[in-house]
């Protein structure tokens, strides 16, 4: 895993294609001495075709050792071969002094002289060039390691998405090595809608500046190689060079963090429930207490009407009083029960405009802090036009929170545990949330008890999960239901009025 990511020896990564190999250095002796060895090259072949093309083009033969020596060595061996070259057709006594002669070697070490001048600027363009390079490569060395050991996973993209650099730990994290990922776009990373969805989210941000998640950090779900999801905390810093915009994400594995926090949050949920125990305690006994009177009451009356449907002939007249009593007595206990649920519901109730996609996400990622979440496969799909949902957001994510640990627990067993969550609108313009899952699923006789208080299966369970869901979502003015999942499973869906954007 960690090999594709290690940086590679500084040997290899020096040598650059740039380089000229020997003697590109400014008076290099090898430059002179190539430069004259290629003159004296150029007249022993100008001695040799002398015959065939005459003497004109002695000069014409020496310009490459001119070009060799300025291009190896800068302006000094250019203008030695240059000087060289001038003197040595009379020195040879293949030439005298003849104006025309003197013409053409003047027009020869001009341009040799030009030549030398162009060779050398050129030749110290590349010895920068190759400083710069040498530079780069060793930040490139630096950021690397820097790259390697940053305890965080790391993720460079760009504009487009497509990603730059992938950190070792994040090839840890997402199962995935830096040359599988180097190149294709961040949202092979993340699960739906996500996967679908972040590319609108860059081109958004590009075109609004909206900062949804660039420096403020959110928790967000990723997905590894074997599609196995897991929450985790993302930062985002964005770089500008040039006209060009690049993101760096930071990813912290929130399963990974640390055993303890599993075990804190083992301890507190002990907590709630102990505490949750003593609180159905005292509800238990309150409801005791003022239920009692009115199921007397109705017992008594029931217990003289059979006594009057005993007689030989019952007197019907007589028995409607003591039926409509019961029937009374029944509709108050009603009322007890119903009063009660009010007062459970508008507790600490605090309902504002929320997104309904933030509720789903940080419930999801909330719910799945401690489960071995590469056992699940989770989908979300967002349905909901608007996304605003009027509601108290602690008692909605409770809500999703129990929903979710339920469809996970149920799913323990099974062989395909899927997991999704989706939302669309309802034929009012209410959200409609489902979860949904591939467990058992509910056989029709639980079903129809499923939302009562104290109705569990599990040997631990209480039974008040679903019935504290129920009232939650009745106090907000919706409707809580269970489907079967088509496939098998068991889906329970919710609804909960739009946010006042949606609503208009
Ligand atoms: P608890 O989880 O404490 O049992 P709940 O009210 O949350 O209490 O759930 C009541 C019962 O409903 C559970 O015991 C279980 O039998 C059933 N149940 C809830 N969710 C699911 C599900 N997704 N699949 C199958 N059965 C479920």
């Amino acid at each position: 895993m960690t090999a594709p990511t290690e940086p590679s020896p500084p040997s290899e990564r020096r040598s650059s294609p740039w380089r000229i190999p020997w003697a590109a250095e400014a008076n290099a002796p090898e430059a002179f001495a190539a430069s004259i060895a290629a003159a004296i090259l150029a007249l022993s072949i100008h001695e040799r075709l002398a015959p065939l093309i005459g003497d004109s083009s002695t000069f014409l033969l020496l310009v490459p050792s001119v070009l060799i020596g300025s291009a190896l060595g800068g302006c000094w061996p250019g203008l030695v071969v240059t000087a060289f070259g001038a003197a040595m057709p009379f020195v040879l006594g293949w030439r005298g002094p003849e104006p025309n002669v003197l013409v053409e070697t003047a027009l020869f070490a001009l341009l040799g002289v030009g030549i030398s001048f162009v060779g050398d600027r050129l030749l110290r363009a590349n010895a920068a060039a190759r400083a710069f390079n040498e530079m780069s490569l060793q930040r490139e060395a630096h950021l690397q390691s820097i790259l390697d050991t940053v305890p965080d996973a790391m993720i460079v993209i760009d504009a487009k998405g497509i990603i730059q650099s992938f950190s070792a730990t994040a090839a840890r994290l997402f199962q995935r090595t830096a040359d599988e990922v180097i190149g294709r776009n961040v949202s092979c990373l993340m699960p739906e809608p996500y996967h679908h969805a972040h590319d609108g989210y860059i081109t958004r941000y590009l075109q609004t500046g909206e900062k949804r998640i660039i420096g403020l950090g959110r928790v967000v779900v990723g997905e590894r190689r074997d599609g196995s999801t897991f929450p985790m905390e993302l930062s985002v810093g964005e770089v500008r060079v040039g006209s060009s915009h690049y993101f760096t994400g930071f990813v912290r594995d929130l399963t990974e963090r640390q055993a303890t926090q599993t075990r804190l949050q083992e301890l507190q949920s002990e907590l709630v429930h102990i505490s949750r125990l003593t609180a159905m305690g005292e509800l238990a006994s309150a409801l005791a207490h003022e239920l009692n009177q009115p199921l007397s009451a109705i017992a008594n009356y029931l217990r003289g009407a059979e006594r009057l449907l005993e007689a030989p002939v019952p007197d019907v007249e007589r028995l409607r009083d003591p039926v409509a009593k019961a029937t009374a007595q029944a509709l108050r206990a009603g009322d007890v029960i119903r009063r009660l649920r009010e007062f459970v519901a508008t507790g600490e109730n605090e309902r504002h405009d929320e997104s309904l996609s933030k509720l789903i996400e940080e419930s999801l990622a909330l719910a799945l802090v401690g489960v071995r979440s590469n056992d699940v496969r989770i989908q979300t799909v967002r349905g909901f036009p608007g996304d605003t949902v009027f509601a108290d957001k602690v008692q909605i994510q409770q809500v999703l929170l129990n929903l979710i640990r339920n469809a996970v627990e149920a799913m323990a067993g099974a062989p395909k545990r899927e997991l999704t969550i989706s939302t669309r609108a309802g034929e009012h313009g209410e959200a409609v949330v489902r979860v949904a899952d591939t467990g058992p699923g509910i056989g029709p006789a639980l079903a129809e008890r499923l939302f009562e208080p104290f109705m569990t299966t599990k040997k631990t369970g209480m039974g008040v999960g679903l019935s504290i869901c129920r009232t939650i979502i009745d106090a907000h003015g919706g409707r809580i239901w269970v489907e079967e999942t088509p496939g098998g499973g068991a889906t329970f869906a919710f609804s909960i009025p739009p946010g006042a954007e949606d609503d208009a």
